[in-house]
């Protein structure tokens, strides 16, 4: 209507149906009529419809227009004069006219009344514009005898109600069918408002929720965190907003995760609340737990022994590196424990693995129910265990922690095979102030705790100064021998071996030794167990292996006879796997007779594992050289095994051989072991003869062949071959009895 032009004095006046040129003859009795036969009523009343936005219209019961005013040119565009006598329905829209109908109908059955509908009306363009209709039943009015109707043009107003209603209804779609839901709280978390999914989200009657405290609906653990970010939205200015994630009740019982972003629309109009957009993440959440369970598993598995579910190596060096970082700040003590079963082979060989894997689970459980729930204590690997204990006071409360161990271990383990006593080695060290690292603190309490097995077991030893010497020595060593091959530091010397029968030398024992710069001769006892240890003795073995076997072949040359070498293996060397290649290239180079060459191997090496054992014997055996077991009478080997070994020599040990002619026990077991060996065929040699007693009663008991100090120390290889051309006679070698 604002654009409707302003009627101005120009304008048509209004006509009536008496004025119509068809009617012109009823003009007079139209004038008759005219209630405002006052002049200046009549005018004033012109003045008012003239200026009338609104257009009236006068129609009879019919709904025949009688009267109209101008305005209804300027809403829709008819002349006045052409409607008079045209029935007012026809310019209604057809989907309205039914009603309209029902409305003038009920309106004339009730002189007097009024009614307002709403209706569209054909503008005489062909569109139809929405009007307000007023219609008064005026039909007994003495002067307008008609039904008298107002028409406002609302089409204006009637298009923005409907476009607020669309989107109020789009809103409503939106809402409805979002997977979220919003609510509006006020100032202290009260639901003002809620949109109609919160119902389906928290699975509640929309009453429960309304007014409820939306602290209420959250798990009291997520309260504080709720509550925290809502009061900083509220606090904050307009338009803040904070997420938040915590499990709320939902209406089945359960706690399922909300996602609540709250906004704080305290300043806009409408709302003057707390915007919460709520969604259930609860699908989220736990697919991101379980992915978060299965990284955590994964790490567990990396970082635990799978046995005992201690922590392993790599956990236990983490650690301890953390621990030292923290000592080195704070300028504490730190101690390890390296505990080692003491027999746990034993259980594990005679009960069976998986009783030894029961032994270590439930020792494992006792030491980890004792200590305190600070330290750490790992598998090392098989029967070691170690303790991290940080912050000490002084080293007397590890010594604490270790009679704790002890006692913990003290009462017997029940079994599936009885009841199992279990001691334990213990190897204490200590770093002050985070020294030294963790690499040199388990090796300083595993040097420890080797004292403690060489003095009996069942105790713990501290890693003092004179352990650190030794370690420090043992250092200086591994790194001397490294280089003591290059730098020619290394002899083979040879002990001779006679035939007891005829007296001759038959062969010799290949013995290593090391002529160090500073330190002078070193005999294998100072250096073999760390040249074991680090793997150096792959290397050396084979330059002793090549020595010995050009020096025999010489030997064999210049005496023109047999003269067999024995030359001693280790369990490194037994289980490198080119060792037979190894050999095999040295007995081609040296053309030396592969049956003179003697491994010796020590009992207790074979025994170690005996399928293992079997398996190399057998490819030195196709290589064609003979085999000795070294020690013999010291290992624990049985008669099966020594059976099914194709083993051709036996070395009693020393110790059954000097107890000779002094020990009944000694020479019982002597003479047990010889026919032991020449019942398998095996020829027997006795080592470390010191007297001529021992070789007498060796002769007695039938001995093949000697070795010891009475006969020769191991000397350089000229000193051998003096000795070799001295005994007149070549001796036969060693081929196994007849
Ligand atoms: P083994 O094989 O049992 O060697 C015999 C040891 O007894 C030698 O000590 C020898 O010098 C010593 N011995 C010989 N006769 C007597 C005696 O009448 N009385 C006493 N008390 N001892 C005697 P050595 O040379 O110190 O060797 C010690 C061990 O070192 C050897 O024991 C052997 O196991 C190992 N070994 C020595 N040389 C080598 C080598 O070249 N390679 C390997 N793998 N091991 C070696
Ligand atoms: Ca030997
Ligand atoms: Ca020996």
């Amino acid at each position: 209507m604002d654009h409707a032009p302003q009627p101005s004095p120009a304008d048509p006046q209004p006509v009536h149906a008496s004025d119509a040129p068809a009617t012109s003859g009823t003009a007079s009795a139209g004038r008759r009529r005219n209630p405002l036969s006052h002049r200046s009523q009549d005018d004033r009343f012109r003045a008012l419809v003239h200026h009338s936005l609104d257009a009236i219209v006068v129609s009879d019961p019919n709904n025949v227009i009688t009267y109209v005013t101008p305005a209804i040119e300027r809403l829709f565009g008819y002349p006045p004069e052409g409607l008079i006598g045209t029935s007012g329905f026809a310019f209604v829209h057809p989907d309205d006219r039914a009603a309209s109908i029902e409305a003038a109908r009920a309106l004339l059955t009730r002189p007097g009344s009024a009614s307002l509908q709403t209706f569209r009306l054909r503008h005489v363009d062909g569109s139809f514009r929405w009007v307000e209709c007023t219609s008064v039943n005026l039909l007994d009015h003495e002067h307008v005898q008609g039904i008298l109707n107002t028409f406002r043009d609302v089409t204006e107003r009637k298009e923005a109600d409907d476009r607020i209603r669309a989107s109020e209804e789009r809103l409503q779609a939106l809402l409805a069918n979002d997977d979220g839901a919003i609510l509006v709280l006020d100032q202290a978390g009260v639901v003002q408002w809620a949109s109609p999914t919160a119902e389906r989200l928290w699975g509640l009657e929309p009453a429960s929720l309304w007014s409820a405290t939306m602290s209420r609906l959250v798990h009291p653990d997520d309260r504080r965190e709720v509550s925290r970010q809502f009061a900083r939205v509220v606090d904050e200015s307009s338009h803040a907003t904070a997420r938040v994630e915590a499990r709320m009740a939902h209406g089945d019982g359960s706690w399922r995760w909300f996602e609540s972003t709250f906004a704080n629309c305290l300043d806009t109009p409408s709302i003057h609340g707390i915007v919460a957009n709520v969604r259930d993440t609860t699908d989220r959440v736990i697919s991101e737990q379980a992915l978060r369970d299965s990284e955590h598993r994964l790490e567990h598995q990396a970082t635990h022994d799978p046995l005992t579910d201690l922590p392993n190596r790599t956990l236990l060096f983490d650690r301890m590196e953390v621990a030292l970082a923290r000592a080195r700040r704070n300028a504490t003590l730190t101690a390890v424990l390296f505990c080692d079963l003491d027999h746990f082979k034993v259980v594990n060989d005679s009960q069976g693995h998986s009783l030894g894997d029961a032994l270590l689970v439930a020792v494992a459980a006792r030491l980890r129910d004792a200590l305190r729930p600070g330290d750490t204590i790992a598998r090392f690997g098989g029967d070691e265990f170690v303790i991290l204990v940080e912050d000490l006071h002084d080293e007397h409360e590890t010594t604490a922690v270790a009679h704790l161990v002890e006692q913990t271990l003290r009462a017997p383990f029940a079994l599936a095979g009885g009841d199992v006593y279990v001691t334990a080695s213990i190897g204490i060290s200590h770093a002050q102030d985070g020294e030294p690292g963790a690499e040199a603190l388990i090796r300083n309490a595993d040097s420890a705790m080797y004292q403690a097995k060489a003095r009996g077991r069942a105790r713990a030893e501290v890693f003092d100064d004179a352990m650190r010497a030794r370690a420090v020595e043992r250092h200086q060593i591994e790194t001397s021998l490294r280089r003591a091959v290059s730098r020619r530091q290394l002899r083979v010397h040879y002990q001779p071996m006679i035939d007891l029968h005829t007296g001759h030398i038959v062969g010799s024992e290949a013995l290593v030794r090391w002529k160090h710069p500073t330190r002078g001769m070193l005999y294998p006892a100072t250096f073999m167990s760390i040249a074991e240890e680090t793997g150096l003795i792959v290397p050396l073995g084979a330059w002793i292996f090549d020595q010995a076997c050009l020096q025999t072949a010489r030997w064999e040359q210049q005496r023109g006879g047999d003269v067999f070498i024995a030359i001693n293996l280790s369990a490194s060397q037994l289980d490198d796997l080119s060792l037979t290649d190894d050999i095999a290239s040295v007995l081609a180079a040296t053309r030396i007779n592969p049956g003179h060459v003697h491994v010796e191997i020590t009992e207790s090496v074979l025994m170690h594992d005996v399928d293992a054992s079997r398996e190399v014997l057998d490819r030195l055996k196709i290589l064609g050289v003979r085999i000795a077991i070294d020690d013999f009478g010291t290992g624990y080997s049985s008669f099966s095994h020594l059976r099914r070994f194709p083993v051709d020599i036996l070395k009693i040990a020393q110790s059954f051989v000097q107890g000779l002619g002094a020990d009944s026990e000694a020479d019982a077991i002597v003479q047990a072991i010889i026919n032991l060996g020449h019942t398998l065929g095996l020829v027997v040699v006795a080592e470390g003869v010191e007297t001529a007693q021992q070789l007498d009663e060796l002769r007695t008991h039938d001995c093949d062949m000697a070795q010891g100090y009475l006969i020769s120390r191991a000397v350089p290889p000229e000193r051998l071959g003096e000795l070799l051309r001295a005994d007149v006679s070549p001796a036969r070698a060693v081929s196994g009895r007849t």
